[in-house]
């Protein structure tokens, strides 16, 4: 079956007792048992609830995983991931994060005995400097957040096969209908649910998606133990916006052209990371592993300033100046000051994160009235 047919079918059926063609809230802490373990499959809700398991079905099936589990957020995606491993264990990421993931990574995981290596994840030399016997591990992002760098999937999957490693990619950027790394040999793929696969910015949650049976075994262990689940009307919310992924991410990627080109003809404009331009240093791997380049581009000003910055983001109209990015409307964001808040300046820096660095989430609206907005900003 195509991506598009999947979005639409794939994990649903029609409600067995009315013929509702609509997944049904099934609003419900607890299932009626006949007899003590004698039930129709559902016994309490932390556990597993229909709406949510149509969900899971059917994200494991657009990532071509065997096996989806939801979260009440990303972050709690991540976290379970994380809660797999043990003190002294050592975890490999990426330097070119997400905020959170940083933040949970160094302040609640380092406390608990769990040792993080931020490398580049340019070459497989880089990664290979840090591997040991303890290394169990290795995480990413592609694109990554916020310079939209691109990490080659397969180069790494070889490394994490080479050392037997878990290899686990946090695809909340590109969304399953860019680039399904599981296709590329990542065993564990996570999403903040929140951006794209919602894509309307009214819910939280996250996802695990996975190909391994046992894998999923112990993860479906630690969601039902820690219990960070999500509701079932959020559940019904992604199942209704996923329907439209294939449809929402071409406008998404066909805006991010447009505005990624008008962006590099800039006057005030010092650089614009966008993996479509030929130039850009991962064009050729995202060509490799990725539909199309999507809709999240950032850039620098000539005048490398907070303020400068600052100046431009106060005057957006249409560009709303929020955290997040994925939904159907336009955001812009100072990651240094947002996102990025959470990361050392010295760290960030290192990976490109300037004063001046604003980051677009170019939504599905008008391409001119995008542009528009951006030329009025730009002044
Ligand atoms: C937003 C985001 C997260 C965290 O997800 P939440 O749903 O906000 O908890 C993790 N990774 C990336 C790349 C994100 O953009």
């Amino acid at each position: 079956m195509k991506f598009a047919t999947k979005a639409i079918h794939s994990g649903l059926s029609a409600d067995p007792t009315t013929g509702a063609i609509m997944t049904p809230i099934y609003q419900t802490s607890t299932f009626v048992q006949q007899s003590p373990g004698k039930h129709k499959g559902y016994e309490y809700a932390r556990t597993q609830n229909p709406t949510r398991d149509a969900l899971e079905r059917n994200l494991a099936a657009l990532e071509n995983g065997s096996h989806g589990l939801c979260f009440a957020s990303g972050m709690a995606a991540i976290d379970t991931i994380i809660k797999l491993f043990k003190p002294g264990d050592e975890i490999i990421s990426a330097n070119d994060l997400y905020g959170g993931t940083y933040r949970l990574f160094t302040k609640v995981f380092e406390p608990y005995g769990i040792k993080f290596h931020f490398v580049s994840m340019k070459d497989k030399d880089s990664i290979e400097s840090v591997v040991n016997k303890n290394t169990k591990m290795i995480w990413l992002e592609t694109p990554t957040n916020p310079m939209i760098s691109i990490i080659d999937l397969k180069m790494v999957a070889e490394v994490a096969k080479k050392h037997k490693l878990i290899y686990a990619v946090d695809n909340t950027f590109a969304t399953p209908y860019l680039q399904r790394p599981i296709d590329f040999g990542a065993d564990i793929v996570m999403h903040s649910v929140t951006k794209y696969l919602g894509g309307h910015s009214d819910v939280i949650m996250g996802a695990v998606i996975v190909k391994d049976e046992k894998l999923c075994e112990r993860l479906s262990f630690i969601q039902n133990s820690c219990g960070a689940v999500p509701g079932p009307n959020d559940c019904f919310l992604v199942l209704r916006g996923i329907k439209t992924l294939h449809l929402r991410m071409e406008r998404h990627c066909e805006n991010g052209r447009k505005v990624a080109s008008f962006l590099a003809e800039h006057p005030k404009v010092a650089a614009v990371n966008w993996p479509g331009f030929e130039t850009h240093p991962g064009h050729l791997i995202a060509r490799n592993q990725m539909k199309d380049f999507g809709g999240m581009i950032s850039f620098t000003l000539k005048e490398d300033s907070q303020k400068a910055a600052f100046t431009i983001l106060e005057k957006f109209e249409l560009f709303a100046l929020a955290e997040s990015l994925g939904g159907v409307e336009s955001l812009c964001g100072h990651p240094a000051s947002m996102t990025h808040a959470a990361i050392p300046k010295t760290e960030r820096e290192k990976v490109g994160v300037k004063d001046s660095l604003i980051r677009l989430s170019v939504g599905i609206e008008d391409a001119d009235d995008l542009i528009d907005d951006l030329a009025k900003a730009l002044g």
